[in-house]
């Protein structure tokens, strides 16, 4: 009963990350963790996908992920609010496909506009210089696929083909125009003033219930995830196949799972919930088998 009353004085609001955390770093399943995503629903327990994906990219994922609420995409650039969520009514940057869009950095049309004097000092190729098919050959996306990562509304993602030494003046450059980089695997971001912690920060400061003590979950894997993990209560950082944890610096104790990709969200997540009164039902709850031998 004093479970159920904490609970109540403190409502979850989770964050996480996609690719590496929630999805499989090589396989993209996100088998695992369905156990948990279904205790979540049920418990009306709400979750935000905080991602570098665009809106378009996750319109089928969100389904198949079966989560109907806000999603902070592109890396923090923006908010997705669905229609007739309750904080839609705050986004008044436009509406897409049934969402309705906040922006928390800067629109890509000005980010271009921006960027376009920029093609005289240093010497770049961005996304909107690219067909589908180029940036689809480039990635080993399928051309539908590379479609919805061009889908974009608030961040544009280059190629550098300069000097790597004249990137910090072109990252100073974009600086005087509130822009900021942000490196990636094979593409460096331009983004503006946002990223996925301050995007979490608007969101947690704006739920509706925040006249509760919110008690806010991240989990991610990565570099770009750390002001987001920053930001949270209960920072857990997933384990990674293929790349070190990202140094944490936070003054709560930083969890690292035991587990990779989605079998470490979900371990985390269960310990988590099991702290608040929450637990799987009975013979559901394979994936909570941490031991390291899983591995
Ligand atoms: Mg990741």
């Amino acid at each position: 009963m004093s479970e159920q009353t904490h609970n109540e004085q403190s409502p979850l609001l989770i964050f996480t990350d996609l690719d590496g955390t929630l999805l499989d770093h090589y396989s993209y399943s996100f088998e695992p963790a369905l156990p948990v995503i279904e205790l979540l629903n049920s418990e009306g327990i709400p979750w935000i996908l905080n991602t570098s994906k665009t809106l378009a990219e996750l319109s089928e994922l969100r389904i198949a992920l079966n989560n109907s609420h806000p999603m902070i995409v592109e890396n923090g650039g923006g908010i997705a609010f669905p229609a007739g969520q309750p904080m839609a009514a705050l986004a008044s940057d436009g509406a897409k496909g049934g969402f309705h869009l906040l922006t928390l950095g800067v629109q890509r049309a000005d980010i271009l506009t921006k960027l376009e004097p920029l093609r005289r000092e240093f010497s770049f190729r961005e996304f909107s210089d690219m067909s589908a098919e180029e940036l689809s050959e480039l990635t080993g996306l399928t051309v539908s696929q590379a479609q919805q990562a061009m889908d974009r509304q608030f961040s544009e993602p280059l190629i550098w083909q300069d000097a790597e030494a004249k990137l910090a003046q072109f990252a100073a450059r974009l600086g005087e125009q509130t822009l900021s980089l942000l490196r990636g695997g094979r593409f460096i971001h331009v983004i503006g003033d946002s990223d996925k912690g301050k995007a979490m920060a608007w969101l947690s400061t704006h739920w509706p219930q925040s006249n509760h003590l919110l008690t806010t979950v991240a989990l991610g894997d990565g570099e770009n995830d750390v002001a987001m993990l920053l930001q949270a209560d209960f920072p857990i950082i997933v384990r990674s196949p293929a790349h070190e944890p990202p140094l944490v610096k936070h003054h709560r104790p930083v969890l690292l799972t035991n587990l990779y990709g989605p079998a470490g969200w979900a371990e985390a997540l269960i310990g988590v919930l099991d702290e608040f009164g929450y637990t799987l039902p009975a013979g559901t709850g394979s994936t909570s088998a941490a031991s390291p031998s899983a591995e």
